[in-house]
């Protein structure tokens, strides 16, 4: 009998740990960042220590205590002990790999500290994504999920500490593709996938396995990797055969997006197998209504169009339908998007499997902002990227002089750009994005706001404050397509597939799916830290 284990994503959207074993055999379903509660006790200055390796998070409980499955350089002397007492505390001596589910990190963010010989399987574009991200930020310890440096054990001079101190060397995790579409990967997608876009040699080879996940040598389970729509490409569900029949689990889905096809494949599919059991997302579960891509678009073109002076649109990077929008919105009022260099990178990253992403040399309304850098070498990705495109890449100055010629793709952790920009009064802030979900983002947007109010921008999109809930002025709403499906697709979406057994995750109130499918015929299991369902 199949049996599954929830280590995040309970009551919490995001930090999904889901442990399936079955005769000695096991699968992580995803091995997420748990924001929520890393924000309980850590900030931008307050952060585990990279020095204690796994000490920290497992100490924290922002680990589960499963011996067996981490990263051994990451393991001070003596770590395990500590731990046997503790009622989580497992030993496992195999984990057969972890199906991904997307590049998110509250799903993919703690694979950094499992054992490198644990394959990672995954869509190409999520794990295209998870380089992309890595090569052009700075990742953390505990956020490098495509690569990692080992540590080593040693004294820092002068000092009576051990600590476990990062070395040069970097590893490749084991990568195992789960599409057809990679026979046809190109000889510059396998180039950067081992390479990056600057490096001269190639670096630890990653394996890439044919689609026949059911003759997989590296698994035991045969598996289904199903396409989905979600607010970044490459998102997948998965299907697992047990001996209890089929386990399907969601990932993060929806079905208001502009590939809704895929979810609904996915949902035909999953159907036919007649499963088990549904481990289902259940984020935006008390939302009854979506906002479409094609709104979105419409809605922000209404409020551009015809406005003077700068406009910042500010979205996730890593949404690239969001990005698109915002490009056709250029190309319509006759301005240019200009983009950073990460978000430059990750579309160059994209474009190596999908064509239909825009090539930057060549797309006449697309431009790069350079920001202003107090280093005299920049790191090389960064400077690959401008060298590349030469004739393409703007200058403050360049944007401060024709501001009516810009839409500059910003976050609130770029507006230290404005002092250069000195944008022109009434210029406009187009916020299109989720609103805040805790007090260190409600603390963000009351600076937000000081900024716009320095600058003399019109907002737009922009939730406010009124008696402490924060929500977007009615005649402004529809900038924000979530990635989610609304409580009644859902529900729509469970009742299609009808498994025997429904386990919600992801989500603030799992406890709706059992009332709202109470008259389904389907059993709605709620899951708890460290419970194990037998299914
Ligand atoms: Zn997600």
């Amino acid at each position: 009998m199949a049996r599954l284990t929830f280590y995040g994503g309970i009551n919490e959207i995001g930090g999904n740990k889901i442990l399936l074993e079955e005769e000695g055999h096991n699968l992580l379903l995803d091995f997420g960042f748990p924001y929520k509660r890393h924000k309980q006790f850590y900030e931008e200055y307050l952060k585990p220590r990279s020095g204690a390796g796994l000490l920290d998070p497992l100490i924290m409980r922002l680990l589960p205590p499963l011996e067996g499955i981490y990263r051994d350089d990451l393991m001070p002397p003596e770590l395990w002990q500590q731990f046997w007492e503790e009622p989580l505390y497992r030993e496992l001596d195999r984990i057969d790999g972890v199906l991904l589910s997307h590049a998110h990190l509250d799903h993919s963010g703690y694979i950094s500290f499992l054992k490198e010989e644990i394959p990672v399987f995954s869509t190409a574009t999520t794990a295209f994504i998870t380089k992309a991200m890595q090569d052009s930020g700075r990742a953390g310890f505990d956020q490098q999920v495509c690569y990692f440096s080992p540590t080593t054990q040693d004294c820092p001079t002068g000092w009576k500490q051990t600590a476990l101190i990062s070395t040069n060397v970097r590893k490749q995790r084991q990568f195992c593709i789960a599409e057809p579409a990679l026979q046809t990967l190109s000889d510059d997608a396998l180039q950067f996938w081992t390479q990056g876009f600057w490096e001269k040699t190639p670096r630890q080879r990653t394996e890439f396995y044919p689609c026949q996940l059911d003759s997989h040598e590296k698994c035991v389970f045969s598996l289904r990797c199903f396409p989905v729509d979600h607010s970044i490409p490459g998102a997948c569900a998965w299907g697992i055969e047990t001996g209890s029949g089929w386990i399907i689990y969601s990932g993060d889905l929806r079905l208001h997006g502009k590939r809704s096809e895929l979810t609904n494949r996915f949902i035909e599919e999953a159907t036919d197998l007649h499963p088990r059991a549904l481990v289902l997302e259940g984020t935006n579960i008390r939302r009854e209504t979506n906002v479409t891509e094609q709104e979105v678009y419409e809605n922000a073109l209404r409020a551009i169009t015809g406005s003077a002076g700068l406009l910042i649109a500010d979205f996730s990077p890593r949404d690239i339908d969001r990005l698109l929008t915002f490009l056709q919105i250029a190309k319509d009022t006759g301005r240019k998007l200009a983009v950073l260099p990460r978000d430059a990178y990750l579309l160059k990253t994209l474009r190596l499997l999908d064509a239909e992403i825009p090539e930057i040399k060549r797309e006449d309304s697309l431009v790069i902002y350079q920001e202003t850098t107090a280093s005299k070498s920049p790191p090389v990705w960064m400077r690959r990227i401008y060298e590349e495109c030469e004739g393409k890449i703007v200058l403050a100055d360049d944007v401060s002089s024709a501001q009516e010629q810009f839409i500059l793709c910003f976050s609130f952790f770029d507006l230290n750009e404005l002092p250069s920009i000195r944008p022109a009064p009434g210029s406009l802030y187009v916020y299109s994005s989720s609103e805040p979900h805790d007090e260190e983002q409600e603390i963000d947007f009351r600076r937000l706001h000081e900024w716009l109010k320095h600058f003399s921008f019109k907002g737009f999109g922009l939730p406010v404050e009124t008696n402490g809930q924060w929500e977007v002025p009615e005649n402004e709403k529809g900038l924000h397509a979530s990635g989610h499906a609304c409580g009644t697709d859902l529900v729509q979406i469970a009742r299609t597939i009808k498994p025997q057994v429904l386990i919600p995750v992801h989500s603030e109130h799992p406890e709706d799916y059992t009332e709202r499918l109470s008259d389904s015929g389907i059993e709605v299991i709620l899951p708890a830290i460290g419970k194990s369902i037998e299914v």
